[in-house]
Parts: C-alpha cells; structure tokens; sequence
C-alpha cells in the first residue's frame, strides 16, 4: 500500500509535527500513545485556525467512497473520545439530515443511498410527507431529504486543545508561537526544522499538517497539489429551546446547520474575505445578508431568534476535493496532510491515526490511494511537432 516504513530504524522514529490543529495534535497523541518522541511546532495557538473555528459537522453522509473509510474510522474515535483523550467534546451523534429542493437534488441523494448502504451506513431516505412528519419545524417547500444516522458534531473549540493536552500527558511536546522558516534534509537522513522562537530540532519523520499554509510549506518536498484557500463564513444565535435534532446540509450546500448543546443554533454557508497576508479572515456583508434569510426561510420558527456573531476560517480546497495525505515520490520521511476540502474536521481523528499507522508501521489500514500528493502532478510534454 504505501511504501515509508522506519523498519530499519532500532528505535522509534523522533517526529515533528508541523501544525497543532485537528490532524496534528490527533497524530501527535496517537504517536505518543506509542511511545514516539513527538514534537508539534505551531505558528500560532494549538487549534487557532480551522480546526478552532469550524462549523463542527462530523458526518459520513455524502462523502467520496474514496473518503468514507477515512470518515468511519474517525466516527469510532468519535464516539470513544472521552475514553481515548479525557473529554468527549461536546460530541454527540443526532444523524445528518441532506435536505434536497429539486427532485434532481433527490436523484443525487438516491444515488448515494446505494453508496451509504454498500458501506453498511444507517440512511433512510424521506419523501416530503415523512420529513414533515418528523421535522415538522421545516419549511413546506422540500422536496425531501436523506437521514444518515450516527453521523454529528463535536465543539471545534475544545477537540485539538483536548487532543493537544492528551498528547502532552504521554510526553509529547508543543511548542506555540513557533513558526516553521525552514526545514532541511540532513546528511545521514532525517531533517533539521528551523524557525522563529524556538531551537531548531532534528527529526527522522516531518509530518507537514500546515493547513491552508500546507502546500507552500511543503513545496520542496513535493507539495504540488493545486490547493485554493476559501473562507467559509459561519455564524450563531442566542440560544433557544433545543428542539433541531440532525445536523442540517442542503445538498446545494448553500447552508448547513446544527442546534449546539448550550441552544445556539450554529450555520455557516457563503464565503468571507482573505485578509492581505493569507493569516487570517472576515465575513462578507452580502454572505452576512444572504446566509440567515437563507436559516430563516428554512426553519421559519427562527425568524426572530437573534443572531450573535458571524465569523470565517481558512480551509484549503484541492481540486477534487479531497485531502493530500501521504509522501511525494523521492521525498521519504516528509509526510503531507493537508487539503481537507472542508471535511477536515471530520476526518481529523482518523487521520492522525491513520499517520501514526504511516510512520510507526510502513502501511496503513486504509487504502490512502485516492490522497496521494503526486495525484496533480502533470507530466511535462514537449511541444507538439
Ligand atoms: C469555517 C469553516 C467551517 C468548516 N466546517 C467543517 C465541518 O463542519 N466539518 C468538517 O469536517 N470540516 C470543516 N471544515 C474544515 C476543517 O476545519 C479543516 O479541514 C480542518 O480543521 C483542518 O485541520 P488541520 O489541522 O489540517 O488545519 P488547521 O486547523 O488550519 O491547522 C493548521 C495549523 O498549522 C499552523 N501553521 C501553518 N503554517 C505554519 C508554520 N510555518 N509553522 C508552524 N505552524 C504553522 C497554523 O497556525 C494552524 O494552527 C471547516 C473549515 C472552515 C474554515
């Protein structure tokens, strides 16, 4: 399957981790689980970028088949979160409801009933009479909808801090306020990792989990895939009575949403703006206009539930839309986890357990295939005679 082993090595391999959101501290507390001397070196705070402030979906439901052994390992360490890290971050599994609003959208949610099914999901689909029985808070103009149970959200806010925190009990290190100028590839192997406020240390393996700044980072060691950073823009209420149970998407994906624990009805849809600099980001005023007539024409009973805050975060997008993971041809011991499209929240856990396979046995459980980082690469043609 994959072929970066550390076979030859007498001891475990010294690993640095470029990046304490989700997939970095969730590899850095598998590592550690290990006994691997683990280092994560993070530019800013541990989960301060997307990982910090996503929507908070955790869902199965509609992913690439490619994706979904990825997802459903992630989704057992979901549910043994509190188990594995100490806290279970607000995790809980209320199902994803895909609504669509045209009866093409329907046929899109049909054919992946057949996916869900032949991966033994729990999906049930819903014609309009049935969801209005069960969600008779909807609005009347859908035209029906898929229901993949299992499927929730978890708090961003505390899941890479709680991972963080875990890796640090079983020896790991985090180093904050550290920014990655430099890495370097030692005579002998391994690597040297340089930046700013902190002693450049020595690795065997480079797990570069940099996010949106994934790709430039790791462009001498083959980071050629084609990324685009977004800004998706995300808002809350006030709380209200609990009374929203799935997690709603429309297939559109022009919004989604979810009811938190506290009542604070979380949804996103739209984009924002790039600050100049690429480190940080704002919301639109038209997303800010758009997006809640958009929540208020779906649940009309919200109409006058006030709206807090609207916020966006930086997510790198490649161009089919699924992640970069794994080593670039000739560039062993640097492995890449970037590119998570959106579904990197979700994915997280499985992920870092999945590199943690990677580096400590040579192959992994999952076929990685579909995410390898040469995937873009084009080959260079002369030109035509
Ligand atoms: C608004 C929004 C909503 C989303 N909603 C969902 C959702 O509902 N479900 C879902 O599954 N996914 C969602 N996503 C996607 C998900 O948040 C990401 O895929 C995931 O968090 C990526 O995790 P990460 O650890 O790879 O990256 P990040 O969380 O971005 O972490 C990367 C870290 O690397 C650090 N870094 C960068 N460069 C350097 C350097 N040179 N030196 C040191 N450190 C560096 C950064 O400071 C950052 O902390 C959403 C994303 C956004 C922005």
């Amino acid at each position: 399957m994959n072929s970066f082993a550390m076979h030859g090595h007498a001891r475990l391999p010294r690993v640095c981790i470029i990046g304490a959101g989700i997939v970095g501290t969730a590899t850095a507390f598998f590592l550690a689980r290990s006994g691997c001397d683990v280092t994560i070196v993070e530019r800013g705070t541990v989960g301060g970028q997307a990982s910090g402030v996503n929507f908070g979906g955790v869902r199965c439901h509609g992913r690439d088949p490619s994706e979904l052994p990825l997802a459903m390992r992630s989704r057992t360490i979901w549910n043994r979160l509190a188990e594995l890290i100490g806290h279970d971050c607000d995790f809980e599994a209320p199902g994803h409801l895909k609504i669509a609003r045209s009866s093409a959208e329907m046929d899109t949610l049909t054919r992946w009933f057949d996916i869900g099914r032949a991966h033994d999901l729990d999906v049930e689909l819903l014609d309009r009479t049935q969801l209005m029985r069960r969600f008779p808070w909807l609005a009347s103009d859908i035209v029906g909808a898929s229901l993949c149970k299992g499927d929730g959200f978890a708090n961003p806010r505390l899941v890479a801090p709680t991972f963080a925190r875990a890796a640090r009990a079983l020896g790991a290190s985090v180093l904050e306020g550290s920014a990655v100028t430099a890495i370097d590839r030692l005579q002998g192997g391994g690597f040297r990792v340089s930046g700013a406020n902190f002693n450049a240390l020595e690795a065997d393996v480079v797990v570069n989990a940099a996010g949106a700044w994934a790709a430039s980072l790791g462009l001498p060691f083959g980071a050629a895939a084609p990324t685009v950073t977004r800004a998706p823009q995300m808002f809350v209420t006030e709380p209200t009575a609990r009374f929203i149970g799935p997690v709603l998407g429309l297939v559109s994906g022009d919004i989604y949403l979810r009811q938190s624990v506290r009542g604070n009805v979380i949804f996103g849809g739209g984009q924002g703006h790039i600050d100049p600099g690429g480190i940080r980001s704002h919301p639109d005023e038209t997303t800010f206009a758009r997006t809640p007539a958009l929540m208020r024409n779906l649940i009309p009973a919200l109409t006058h539930t006030a709206l807090l805050r609207s916020w966006t975060g930086l997510e790198a997008n490649t161009p089919d839309g699924l992640p970069v993971i794994g080593t670039s041809a000739g560039h062993d011991g640097f492995i890449h986890a970037y590119g998570f499209s959106g579904h990197g929240f979700a994915t997280g856990p499985g992920v870092g357990e999945t590199l943690s396979e990677l580096i400590l046995r040579g192959q992994t459980r999952i076929d990685l295939t579909s995410f390898h980082p040469d995937r873009f690469n084009t080959i260079a043609r002369p030109a035509a005679l």
